[in-house]
């Protein structure tokens, strides 16, 4: 077979390294209009979870990865200036451009054709012309699905608060956040590791409190000096790093969360952030756009004659498996969106209840009771299992995807 996919991200590389391993026959050539090493970004979270699934997938890009993360278990939260501990479940962190690295190395050694600075016009540039696939991994701008936007059903919800991805270089061994008081209302951000000399920092804010800073018009040397003096408790000093653009304004974003309603058009396949994107908030979209590629290779290798069921049977399998992520990323962005309503819980409960910003009771019930009935739910078994009936029944009836 012949494959042409567009985009050396995650979702891209590791799917070319999944199909070439399936069938070294395969001509695969990766299509990336970056040059080799230049990515966006800092460093990505993962659970363990990913790990075993990526073994089973590869193990030699699997313990590369591994590798090159770095993990904690606890998380710290800084409310005003007071300081709360919670020991909690293994996490990990990548640097992008490592991720981006290894995968790019061990496709190359399989035979992958990886073509860097060669960007894809359209649907009809010339390098696609003779593929029997054609697989959209070129994120959420994506060309290829933006020229038939009808067919795939796209739809684009665009968050309130604008945010930024920064770099630090504290390097962090807990997962932590900051929450600061302004005279313009609060700002927070949430800083994790990545390798043994940087960690990433993400700062958020309501529109309110970004104007009244100023932080929509400022130079981004002057926004992370505000930003490196109103979070200086938890950054120790160090210094956080933008994307080196001087005079020029920092790069605030709001996100955009993106649905498709089909995932294939002929021989053409969305994949990863192409096909939807979640909340960043939920630290997911690397994990799920791995995930893509681990159930598109398994629907070519069980329909090898026939593309149009392989490829219906990938997109309605991931619609379905990506339905509690969606959920839980519209009401992580939401908690957030609505952080005042838990701003005046003592900052231990409101660390709790951050941690339970996906439940989709938690809009629904004044957060001291919602607390301490989440308190009880963890002793008495009866409450805990109508928590579990209610949640999703409450996720269903409010976000209908
Ligand atoms: C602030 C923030 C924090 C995040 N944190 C996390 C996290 O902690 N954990 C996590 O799992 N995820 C996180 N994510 C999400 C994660 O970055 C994406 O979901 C992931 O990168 C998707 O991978 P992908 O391969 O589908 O797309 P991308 O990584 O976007 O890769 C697409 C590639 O296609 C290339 N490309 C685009 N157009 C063309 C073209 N026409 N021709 C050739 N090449 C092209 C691009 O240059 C790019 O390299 C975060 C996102 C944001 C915004």
């Amino acid at each position: 077979m012949k494959i042409a996919v567009v985009g050396g991200g995650p979702a891209g590389l590791y799917l070319s390294i999944l199909l070439k391993r399936q069938d070294p026959s395969h001509e695969i050539a990766v299509y990336e209009r970056n040059a080799a090493g230049s990515t966006y970004g800092w460093g990505v979270t993962y659970w363990a979870g990913l790990l075993d699934k990526l073994r089973a997938g590869d193990p030699e890009s699997a313990a590369a990865v591994a590798d090159a993360s770095v993990t904690w278990t606890d998380g710290l939260a800084i409310v005003r200036d007071e300081r709360t501990v919670h020991r909690g479940d293994a996490g990990f962190g990548i640097g992008r451009r490592r991720m981006l690295g290894l995968l790019a190395d061990r496709a190359a050694a399989l035979g992958v054709e990886v073509a860097y600075e060669h960007p894809i016009a359209g649907p009809d540039a010339p390098e696609l012309a003779d593929a029997d696939l054609v697989v959209a991994a070129d994120g959420v701008h994506s060309v290829l699905r933006e020229a038939h936007a009808d067919h795939y059903g796209t739809a684009f919800a665009t968050g309130r608060n604008p945010y930024i991805w920064l770099g630090t270089s504290k390097v962090f061994d807990s997962f932590s956040f900051a929450f600061k008081e302004t005279e313009h209302g609060w700002i927070w951000c949430y800083a994790y590791g990545f390798s043994g000399e940087r960690s990433t920092c993400v700062v958020e804010c309501a529109p309110g409190t970004w104007t009244g800073l100023g932080l929509d018009t400022m130079a981004e040397g002057d926004c992370l000096a505000l930003l490196e003096k109103l979070f200086h408790d938890l950054l120790d000093g160090h210094e956080l790093i933008g994307r080196d653009r001087g005079a020029e304004p920092a790069q605030w974003l709001r996100f955009r969360t993106l649905t498709t309603r089909a995932w294939h058009h002929g021989r053409t396949v969305l994949l990863g952030d192409a096909a939807h994107t979640t909340h960043y908030s939920i630290g997911a979209g690397t994990t799920l756009a791995l995930e893509d590629a681990l159930a598109l290779a398994d629907a070519l290798r069980s329909h090898p004659d026939d593309l149009d069921t392989a490829l219906t049977a990938y997109g309605r399998r991931r619609r379905a498996e990506l339905v509690s992520a969606q959920s839980a990323a519209r009401l992580s962005a939401q908690w957030y969106e609505n952080l005042p309503r838990y701003m005046g819980l003592e900052p231990d409960r409101m660390f709790a209840l951050l941690g339970q910003r996906h439940s989709p009771l938690l809009p629904y019930v004044p957060p001291q009771l919602y607390y301490r009935i989440d308190r009880a739910a963890g002793r008495l078994e009866a409450l805990r299992r109508l928590k579990r009936w209610l949640g999703p029944r409450l996720a269903r009836a409010t976000h209908r995807v």
